[in-house]
C-alpha cells in the first residue's frame, strides 16, 4: 500500500534521523535530497563550474552521474564512480551548496529526479529536504514540516561534526545556511495542509513519534 511521507526543516532540525527512522519503522524507502544537492556540489566544483553562471549548473545537474541509494541503512552516493558520501558533508562542500541550490533550473533537473525515485519506490518513500511538501511531493500521504529553535540546531550539527568545532564556521554553516536557502523555498513557515512538528524540547524518539502520530 502507497504511503509517501514529506519531511521538510532547516538544518540542525533533526530531519535525517527521524527520517531514517520512520522509514525503517514502516519499512519504506528513504530519500536524503539535500544529499542530492550535495552531490551536484561536488560534482561542479570536481569539474571547475562556475556555482554563479545558472545554465552551465544546470547542466551540470542534467549530466550529473549520481547513483545515490534510498536503503535507510546503508548510505550510498557515487558520483561518476568515486564515493562521495564522506566527502559532501565537508565544509568545502557545505558553504558552497546554496549557491547551488539558488538556481532554479538546477533545481527543477533535480526535482524532476526525486519525483522519479517517489515513483521508482512504488510510492514508499520517506523524502526529506526543504521543498518535499510544497514542490516534490506535495500530494504526500503524510507532510511535516520538522523545525527546532536555533540553540538547539547549533547543538546537534556542532554533535554531528563532532565535538570542539570552531563556533563561528558552526553559525555560518548552520543559521547563515539557512538564511540563505530561506529564500529560494520558503521553509521557515508550513504550507496549507502541512503540520509542524517542533522538535526542540523532543528527543530523537519522541520526535519519531511525534511523526508517527501525524
Ligand atoms: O539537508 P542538507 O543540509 O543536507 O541540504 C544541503 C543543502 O541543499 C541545503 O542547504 C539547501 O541549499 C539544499 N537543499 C535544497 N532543497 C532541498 C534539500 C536541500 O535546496 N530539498
Amino acid at each position: 500500500e502507497p504511503l509517501v511521507v514529506a519531511i521538510d526543516g532547516p538544518s540542525g532540525s533533526g530531519k535525517s534521523s527521524v527520517a531514517k527512522e520512520v522509514a525503517r519503522r514502516f519499512g519504506l524507502a528513504y530519500l536524503d535530497t539535500g544529499a542530492m544537492y550535495r552531490a551536484l556540489t561536488w560534482w561542479c566544483l570536481e569539474q571547475g563550474v562556475d556555482l554563479t553562471d545558472a545554465a552551465a549548473v544546470a547542466g551540470a545537474a542534467a549530466a550529473l552521474p549520481l547513483e545515490q541509494g534510498t536503503d535507510p541503512d546503508r548510505e550510498v552516493v557515487v558520483v561518476g564512480g568515486t564515493d562521495v558520501a564522506a566527502a559532501i558533508r565537508g565544509s568545502r562542500v557545505t558553504d558552497a551548496v546554496s549557491a547551488v541550490a539558488t538556481h532554479p533550473a538546477a533545481r527543477a533537473v533535480l526535482v524532476a529526479r526525486q519525483q522519479q525515485v517517489v515513483a521508482a519506490s512504488g510510492r514508499r518513500i520517506v523524502a526529506e529536504g526543504r521543498d518535499i511538501t510544497t514542490v516534490v511531493a506535495p500530494d504526500a500521504d503524510a507532510r511535516i514540516l520538522l523545525t527546532a529553535d536555533e540553540r538547539a540546531r547549533m547543538a546537534r550539527r556542532g554533535l554531528q561534526l563532532g565535538g570542539e568545532q570552531d563556533a563561528e564556521r558552526l553559525h555560518r554553516q548552520v543559521v547563515g545556511r539557512d538564511a540563505k536557502d530561506a529564500t529560494v523555498v520558503d521553509f521557515t513557515r508550513a504550507a496549507d495542509g502541512v503540520v509542524t512538528v517542533d522538535s526542540s524540547e523532543l528527543t530523537v524518539e519522541q520526535t519519531v513519534q511525534a511523526v508517527i502520530d501525524v
